[in-house]
């Protein structure tokens, strides 16, 4: 039996090897980098699930139906490819149930963040999600690679440099080891590379497609070059074809490190601090947005309030939102990219901005959150807003970064890709980021983590039964 060839080894990559080995098939996974994990170890905020266990023991009140309203009126009505969606939001809650019970990650807190109708972002209680995620089921394939039955095994600093195609089928891969020799592996393949949020060279894929953001930082690793775009465009006959390529995802809250401010690879200031309670700050100290918006509303704003020149913009939580989010918050200290205030005052202090004004803000807030006044910027979510004033913030300088790219392979609803004229692509899948069309012109947070464990289960599935 040839194994199925899997081709990155993060989130995506991960759950399609384990898909292979529950259908009975044999895996090879490669990734180019010494460690695996992608991107999706540094996943903060959570993963979505719509009708989940967590949910119902925590009395939320949730439906794939409502999850899929979401989605489509965030992809926005030109780029909502309803099959694509239904297949991500149905296919939640059996995903999260995959990791919590053939995996034991715990994921037993849920949360809202921006674009949600309710709460349904799940994480644990130890470290980041993705971290939780992603390392378990690295445990469990390298513990699957050492079993006698060797059906899994882990190809590391084995970048994958071509397919191989005999007539219209896809039957393996060519790929460099770390000395740079150049190998063959037969079988079908799985492309989990992610996205190209990190291809800032001049002829690459955000100079080609979205010139406007090479200037911008990110927060991607450096494996994000869209190795698996390129792939399978490159296939000599019948290839591949990608969509929405203009659609990156800039994310608002990018943390700027005070120790080095022009960093081009910035660490994330995850969206589940706004969903606790965070609130955005003008250097005047006055909001400009609703925090709980989607994230391409709340950047639009944020480069009018830049532009305006009434940057830089903080975000500033009080002692209740840190203390629900502490694992992250301890860790962002640490690293010395928030400062913690003993109150408002010394807040206002190092802001150079009047106590009174800042404090009205605040004071503000507490109304529109009571209901007794309505929030002007339409704010309806408010989470820890009973700020004492008096008691510690944590304050963090925060810029747009380029964090997450919308377009890619195109792919149907059983993750084959697809050629130009729609047709499956025999012996090739994609999952995971290197996905294209799945969120359209805004993807929702949380929603790529899901992506990566949907569709990577599906192509797994798939690739295994195909031989
Ligand atoms: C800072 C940060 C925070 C985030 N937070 C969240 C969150 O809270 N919730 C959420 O849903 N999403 C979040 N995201 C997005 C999410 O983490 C990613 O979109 C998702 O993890 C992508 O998973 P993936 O498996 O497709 O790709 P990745 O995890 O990026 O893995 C791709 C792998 O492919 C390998 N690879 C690439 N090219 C080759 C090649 N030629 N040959 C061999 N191997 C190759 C890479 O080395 C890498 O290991 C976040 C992203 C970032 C950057």
């Amino acid at each position: 039996m040839e194994p199925v060839i899997i081709v990155g080894g993060g989130l995506s990559g991960l759950s399609a090897a384990h898909s292979v080995l529950e259908h009975g098939g044999k895996v090879v996974l490669l990734d180019k980098k010494q460690a695996l994990g992608g991107n999706s170890v540094k996943a903060s905020s959570g993963i979505n699930g719509a009708g989940t266990e967590s949910q119902a023991r925590l009395n939320i009140s949730d439906s794939p139906q409502d999850f899929y309203d979401d989605t489509v009126k965030s992809a926005g009505p030109e780029l909502a490819r309803p099959h694509l969606i239904t297949a991500l939001t149905s296919n939640s809650a059996p995903a999260i149930n995959w990791l919590t019970k053939n995996f034991g990650v715990d994921l037993s807190l849920v949360s809202i963040l921006g674009g949600h109708s309710t709460p349904r972002t799940h994480r644990g209680t130890g470290g980041a999600p993705g971290w939780a995620i992603t390392s378990t089921l690295m445990k469990k394939l390298v513990a699957e690679e050492e079993k006698p039955e060797k059906r899994a095994r882990i190809l590391k600093n084995a970048k994958v440099i071509k397919l191989l195609q005999t007539e219209n089928k896809v039957t393996g891969v060519e790929y460099e080891d770390g000395q740079g020799q150049k190998l063959k592996l037969k079988g079908p393949v799985v492309i989990a590379t992610g996205g190209f949020g990190a291809d800032f060279s001049p002829t690459g894929f955000i100079a080609t497609h979205r010139p406007d953001l090479v200037q911008l930082p990110t927060v991607n690793g450096d494996h994000a070059t869209g190795d698996g775009h390129v792939l399978v465009t490159s296939l000599p006959s019948h290839s591949g074809v990608l969509v929405d390529m203009n659609q990156v995802q800039v994310h608002p809250t990018g943390f700027i490190d005070p120790a080095q401010p022009e960093a081009k690879t910035k660490f994330l200031a995850a969206e589940a601090l706004r969903g606790v309670g965070g609130i955005l700050l003008t250097k005047d100290g006055s909001r400009f947005v609703d925090e709980m918006e989607k994230r391409d509303f709340v950047t639009a704003k944020m480069w009018e309030v830049i532009q305006n020149g009434n940057g830089p913009v903080r975000l500033v939580l009080g002692l209740q939102a840190a203390t629900e989010l502490k694992s992250h918050c301890d860790f962002y200290l640490s690293k010395g990219l928030m400062r913690k205030f003993a109150n408002l005052g010394e807040v206002a202090e190092d802001m150079r901005v009047s106590p009174k004004e800042i404090q009205s803000t605040f004071v503000a807030h507490k109304s529109y959150a009571s209901g007794h006044e309505k929030d002007p910027f339409g704010k309806t979510y408010f989470r820890n807003s009973d700020i004492d004033i008096e008691e510690s913030f944590l304050v963090a300088l925060i810029t747009p970064v380029v964090h997450y790219t919308m377009g890619g392979v195109l792919v149907d609803e059983q993750a084959h890709v697809l050629d130009a004229s729609g047709k499956p692509i025999l012996g090739l899948y994609a999952s995971g980021e290197v996905i294209g069309g799945v969120h359209g012109k805004n993807r929702l947070g949380g929603s790529s983590l899901l992506e990566a464990v949907v569709f990577g289960r599906i192509a797994g599935e798939n690739a295994a039964k195909l031989e």
